[in-house]
């Protein structure tokens, strides 16, 4: 069967999902396809940060998203010297009207989002379809080909993106290239109980060769265990006992009873890489399918949908005309290309950190560090803006807003 859309979006994570409803909104007729029958995979992203918040005010969906299950990170505090010092402090974000991050289920959020979609009458969903490559035709991409319930198809468009992730299928046959960046380390994620209500302040936990960061979540914390890249298979073969060893060494007061088996510890190889190029004639790469992030600074949804917002502004006109040439596709990637690089940059400044810990280097911040933050609270402003808002935050486009 081959049908045609406007523009066809690979991929229902917050890239796809985000450029689905902003397209929709500006009457573009957009078909977004999802390999999986739902939305629910653990551990993705899950944080929300003020520009992602105000973003859902400004679409009309703050109210349902303030119905979510949600907790709130006001703070990010360290232990100098003995003594809690706030090193980043979303409150101090003034102009943000939500000045803190957001945990949320991602896949409560692209249900939403997804809802929020559905009511405009030129979207439509297809779910557990998978995009299986790209069509091709004058020597451009002309669509993409899929298989579903019903078997194989093709679904030609005006315009192709790919928002299907890091691993993408779509970038992968476009031949578009990535620079890699190494990195050292990898993460752990799993869930540890938690009866008290939850804290508004991130718990990082440093030990010789180790670190967790433990993020409060209604009931339980989502636990972040970082250790050397390349160790997921020795760490599976030595069993859930010797995994629980090392997590109470680095927190003695975890309820482990929790860890079961290694089937609740989940593993993310790390990657940090972006495209030389995000597009060819017909097809344009956003979120991670563009450029892998580091988990540092839980920024990986966040810069996503700012893609989004920005290809949505940039390219719903064209779209609507029927035509999207190249140097359109090239403008987006001229637009997001700053924020990508300087928030990699910051968080590649931070994996040396990490690396030295996870080396078992000096783990305490000199006393002096904690009085000068202590002097010049302001100073956990600037760590804030660069995580919470970032470098060309987007605001949504007018044909979007609503309420
Ligand atoms: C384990 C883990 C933990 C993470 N933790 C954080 C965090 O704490 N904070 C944070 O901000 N970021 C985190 N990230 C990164 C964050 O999830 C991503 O940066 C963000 O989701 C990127 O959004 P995206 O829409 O570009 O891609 P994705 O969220 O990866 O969405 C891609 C979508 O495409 C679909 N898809 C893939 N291939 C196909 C295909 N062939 N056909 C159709 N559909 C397809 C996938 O099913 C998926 O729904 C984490 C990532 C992982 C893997």
């Amino acid at each position: 069967m081959t049908d045609h859309t406007s523009c066809a979006i690979v991929g229902g994570g917050p890239a796809g999902m985000v450029l689905g409803l902003l397209l929709a909104r500006a009457g573009v007729q957009v078909t977004l396809l999802e390999k999986h029958a739902d939305f629910l995979r653990d551990f993705r992203g899950d944080t929300v940060h003020p520009t992602t918040l105000r973003l859902l005010d400004e679409l009309g969906l703050w109210d349902r998203f303030a119905t979510l299950s949600h907790s709130e990170i006001h703070q990010i505090s360290l232990d100098v010297a003995g003594r809690s010092v706030a090193v980043v402090d979303f409150g101090r974000l003034r102009r943000q009207p939500h000045p803190y991050v957001a945990m949320v289920p991602q896949w409560d959020l692209l249900n939403l989002l997804a809802e929020a979609a559905q009511a405009e009458p030129s979207f439509t969903l297809r779910m557990s379809s998978e995009v299986t490559g790209l069509l091709h035709e004058d020597g451009r991409v002309a669509g993409v080909r899929y298989q579903d319930a019903d078997g194989p198809g093709e679904l030609r468009a005006d315009l192709t993106v790919a928002c299907d992730g890091r691993w993408s299928i779509a970038r992968r046959e476009a031949g578009l290239d990535a620079r890699e960046f190494p990195v050292n380390f990898d993460v752990w994620w799993f869930r540890l109980p938690n009866d008290k209500p939850a804290q508004p302040t991130l718990l990082p936990r440093l030990g010789p060769g180790r670190a967790a960061i433990m993020i409060p979540r209604e009931g339980y914390f989502q636990v972040a265990y970082l250790g050397h890249k390349g160790q997921d298979a020795a760490i599976r073969a030595a069993g859930i006992e010797a995994f629980r060893r090392n997590v109470l060494e680095l927190i003695p007061d975890a309820d482990v009873s929790a860890l079961r088996t290694m089937d609740d510890v989940k593993h993310l190889d790390v990657k940090v890489n972006r495209l030389r190029r995000w597009h060819v004639d017909g097809l344009l790469c956003i979120g991670d399918a563009a450029h892998a992030m580091s988990p540092v600074g839980g920024v990986g949804i966040n810069v996503a949908v700012q893609d989004a917002v920005g290809a949505a502004t940039l390219l719903a006109e064209p779209l609507r005309q029927g035509r999207v040439t190249r140097r359109e596709l090239a403008a987006v990637q001229r637009r997001r290309t700053a924020p990508t690089v300087v928030t990699q940059t910051a968080q590649r400044v931070m994996h040396r950190g990490l690396d030295a810990i996870l080396d078992g280097g000096d783990l305490n911040p000199p006393a002096a560090f904690g009085t000068l933050f202590r002097r010049l609270p302001w100073l956990s402003a600037i760590p804030a803006y660069l995580v919470g808002v970032g470098v060309r935050p987007e605001r949504a486009p007018a044909f979007a807003r609503r309420g």
